[in-house]
């Protein structure tokens, strides 16, 4: 593979470093590759896997810096985070190097005397990966360490913005004593080129995508082509309610954290924030306040909250929705357009109304639209008046309203007072448009395990 493509720094816009520029001949080689290491590697223990894992956790919170530094300078997440997501990442590495050692059977009771039904759990076979460019480090780790456990082989293409990140967990792997062909890395420009091959190929029995709802619902029609499993962790469009009895400050600092963290880059950031009319006030005056506070600037700065968005189309995409919201007669109240480069102010926007995109889509900027509510049943209505359903939040000090709004939200993950929800060992990912399958926990190690029923009739 001689072509190759720049990576470019968000925060400066000067090139990083060039890597391989992989076309479907590379593809079919890794391909191959991953096939003829599948039996090999299934056929080792998982504990065996497991210690090759936990070496390359180890290795992973060795080089924490390095990775973060990485992570920052080619897709401008603030250092802080990108340290914070190394150790994310290293944690779904440890999580499933154990639980791959749990993938237990079943024996069956029968419904004849000479008869004993198993059910055991056996890896689904090579898997083709697709990760996006917001979480370089831990999207990678959270498909790659349950498939590795289970014994699947893997070959991973990372999004053209983030390669490096991806291309330094393959070293480390191959480091810690993993066997190359196990777990490869594809770097390209032309995702769909490379893509081609995996989907025209039978022997690749499984497609993890995490990305955009619009690219998932193409790569879902083309792995039917060779019937393999899927798992899609797609877009989200999280509404945030706030209602009357809400602990207005601890509501406030953690919309700022789901809302601001990564410069709103990420599918489970609240989206839209619906705070009932009694607090409206006070919970606006608060937010704008923290929002004002925000520093802006250099990602690699140790104090940098918020950095650059990762590219003029999401730059472009952000500035569009805040203009339109205020043609439709929506008030800033901090922030609201384009600084130097690629950096869009941290915004608070005021008397948000439906029909307004920011209220329709998926935003992906540092953008936080306050909509009044007075009537609970209609809040939760307009919460899932929409094709997504991947992450919602609701803030009350009243449990029974708590558990009853958490059960009526159409959506896979529900964070009641609690506006960080992810962890390595709880189940991730959405319903309707924001994808199919679970990541994490144990659900997230049965993606890549085939259920095996064997019927032993006794002589
Ligand atoms: P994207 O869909 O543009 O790209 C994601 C990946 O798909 C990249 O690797 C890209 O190269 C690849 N790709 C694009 N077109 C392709 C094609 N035709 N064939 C094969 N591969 C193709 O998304 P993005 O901009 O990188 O990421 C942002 C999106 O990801 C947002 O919508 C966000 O909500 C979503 N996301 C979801 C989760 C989740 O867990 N649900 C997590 C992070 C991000």
């Amino acid at each position: 593979m001689s072509a190759t493509f720049a990576v470019t720094n968000p925060a400066t816009g000067s090139e990083l470093q060039a890597v391989p520029d992989a076309g479907p001949a590379d593809a079919r080689a890794a391909i191959d590759r991953a096939v003829q290491a599948f039996a090999p590697w299934k056929a080792r223990t998982a504990f065996d896997r497991a210690n090759v894992l936990q070496a390359w956790r180890g290795l992973m919170l060795r080089d924490e810096e390095i990775i973060a530094r990485l992570m920052t300078q080619e897709m401008g997440k603030p250092i802080a985070e990108s340290r914070g997501e190394v150790r994310y990442a290293a944690a779904f590495v440890e999580w499933f190097a154990e639980e791959g050692k749990r993938a237990y059977g079943e024996i069956i009771p029968s419904h004849v005397a000479g008869k004993r039904l198993l059910a055991m759990r056996q890896p689904v076979g090579p898997v083709y990966a697709v990760t996006p460019w917001n979480f370089p480090a831990a999207m990678v780790t959270r498909k790659v360490a349950p498939a590795l456990a289970a014994g699947c082989t893997v070959v991973l293409k990372p999004a053209e913005q983030s390669p490096l990140t991806a291309l330094h967990l393959e070293a480390l792997w191959q480091q810690a004593g993993g066997p190359a062909d196990a777990f490869q890395v594809l770097t390209t420009s032309d995702p769909a080129g490379v893509s081609e091959p995996f989907f025209a190929d039978a022997r690749v029995r499984k497609l993890t995508f995490t990305g955009s709802t619009e690219v998932g619902k193409r790569l879902y029609a083309e792995a039917a082509r060779t019937m393999k499993r899927v798992s899609l962790e797609l877009g989200g469009h999280a509404p945030f309610l706030v209602f009357a009895d809400a602990d207005v400050p601890a509501a406030v600092l953690q919309v700022m954290a789901s809302k601001f963290r990564n410069a709103g880059q990420t599918c489970v950031c609240a989206n839209r924030i619906y705070v009932h009319a009694s607090i409206h006030d006070e919970f606006s005056a608060r937010l704008a306040d923290a929002v004002r506070a925000l520093r802006v600037g250099d990602p690699l700065r140790d104090d940098t909250q918020v950095g650059p968005l990762v590219d003029r189309a999401g730059l472009d995409k952000v500035t569009a929705h805040v203009a339109d919201a205020v043609a439709k007669g929506a008030r800033v109240v901090v922030g609201g357009g384009p600084r130097d480069g690629l950096y869009f102010e941290p915004t608070v926007l005021a008397d948000v109304t439906d029909g307004m995109r920011i209220l329709k889509e998926e935003t992906f900027g540092p953008v936080a639209p306050v909509v009044m509510f007075r009537d609970d049943a209609e809040v939760v209505a307009a919460a899932n008046a929409t094709p997504y359903g991947l992450a919602a939040y609701l803030w009350t000090r009243d449990l029974g309203r708590g558990f009853r709004v958490a059960e009526a939200l159409d959506y896979g993950i529900v964070g009641v007072n609690d506006g960080l929800p992810s962890t390595p060992h709880a189940p991730f990912g959405g319903v309707k448009d924001s994808g199919i399958g679970r990541e994490g926990g144990k659900w997230g190690l049965e993606e890549y395990l085939d259920v095996k029923y064997i019927s032993i009739a006794l002589p």
